[in-house]
């Protein structure tokens, strides 16, 4: 009974979900294992272990820092993203049955996909593009095309269903036909071995066509994943041109990453971490930089919950209104909604504190229509 509880909460909280694909050899275990490596303070999510492929990470975020600091509670629980390891896909997965088709069903149940790319040389290393495992030149932009073609080719398969479904359905009624010719013009497309990312049609098109959940609809990060030279030179690497040059012509997002060096950051922390980073003279792990670009991909912000028995992060997409904000926490508080009570960190931060800040008259009621704001502090209140 617990573990039914705790898996429904799982789902409920990990709304965010990343799946790692990209072909053999190319680093994606290397860049998992480094995630769930530095993603052990999760511990608060007991769920979060269940499955090997499947790890969880804590959503940096120094404002909860900063109210746990304040607070002193129990439990300080940060927003978590799930990350998925698919490995597995090479040329051919989308004809293959059994095993390459599970890959893709994997790949359907995310929110965005992290497609790792190879840019680095190492002839120890197989570069492997199809399932014969032929040892063919590092291509990070042929790669991307031949993971792309699989998901393309899947996509196509359901699309060319939908054509079917709308086509019988405009039989009985002439409103189909609409929809019939949508879904045939993005078989067209598809077919050219695009992806329907880049398919162009009206805003409400591109709605209905939401909803059939295709695989090259979803946003994707090209993790260009470089040796330790290829990423301390990066505007002289070719292989990271390539991809960039990519992304740019369809939309995507390019992080750039050294999956090797990722493993030696993940197994340091606080100051240690800090000093590795200042020797190596970046910012930040690639884990954070990658974290921060899902959110804006995906327009995701945090809004804030505080007290003394548990300061907490919470995930939410841009434009939730308070109620359904509310219910990312318990059904009920969305159910009973009443008010949200709400002070921007920034002004509890301003004033001091919390009571500063009401003194000051900066704790605003805020009704069912609020949309919730990034940082959001808010007490909910609610009758059931
Ligand atoms: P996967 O098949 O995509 O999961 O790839 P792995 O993560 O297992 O990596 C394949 C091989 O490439 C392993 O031997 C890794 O150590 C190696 N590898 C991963 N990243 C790098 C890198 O940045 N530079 C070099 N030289 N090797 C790497």
């Amino acid at each position: 009974m617990l573990l039914e509880h705790n898996i429904k909460t799982a789902r409920e909280i990990c709304f965010m979900k990343l799946g790692i694909v990209g072909l053999p050899n190319v680093g994606k275990s290397t860049l998992f294992n480094a995630i769930t490596n530095a993603g052990a303070e999760s511990a608060n999510y007991p769920f979060c272990t269940i499955d090997p492929n499947v790890g969880m990470v804590a959503v940096p975020d120094a404002r909860l820092d900063k109210l746990a600091e304040i607070y002193e509670p129990d439990k300080k629980t940060p927003a978590v993203i799930e990350f998925v390891d698919i490995a597995g896909l090479v040329k051919g997965a989308s004809q293959g049955a059994g095993l390459g088709n599970k890959f893709l069903a994997n790949i359907r149940e995310t929110d965005a996909i992290v497609h790792v790319v190879r840019c680095f040389d190492d002839e120890n290393i197989m570069h492997v593009v199809a399932d014969a495992g032929t040892n063919v030149p590092v291509d990070p932009v042929g790669d991307i095309e031949a993971i792309d073609m699989e998901l393309i080719m899947a996509d196509l398969d359901m699309v060319q269903r939908r054509v079917d479904k709308a086509q019988k359905a405009a039989k009985g009624d002439k409103k189909f036909l609409h929809e019939a010719d949508v879904f045939k013009a993005l078989a067209e497309h598809l077919d050219a071995g695009k992806s329907a990312r880049t398919f162009d049609c009206s805003d409400d098109d591109k709605a209905l066509i939401a909803t059939s959940d295709l695989l090259t609809l979803k946003p994707v990060i090209y993790a260009a994943n470089m040796d330790e030279d290829g990423f301390a030179n990066q505007k002289d690497n070719e292989y990271l041109k390539k991809v960039q040059t990519l992304a740019a012509a369809e939309g995507s997002e390019v992080l750039p990453i050294c999956a090797k060096l990722e493993q030696d950051i993940a197994e340091l922390e606080g100051e240690e971490k800090q000093m590795f980073l200042d020797e190596l003279g970046i910012a930040e792990s690639g884990l954070d930089r990658l974290i921060k670009c899902s959110y804006s991909l995906l327009g995701l912000i945090s809004f804030l919950t505080y007290g003394k028995d548990e300061c907490r992060a919470w995930t939410i997409r841009k434009g939730t209104k308070a109620p359904q904000a509310a219910g990312k926490i318990h059904s009920d508080i969305e159910r009973g909604f009443i008010r949200a009570e709400v002070i921007a960190y920034d002004d509890m931060i301003k004033y001091g504190s919390v009571n500063a800040a009401k003194e000051k008259g900066q704790l605003r009621s805020e009704g069912k229509d609020y949309v919730v704001q990034d940082g959001d502090m808010i007490y909910f209140r609610f009758n059931v």
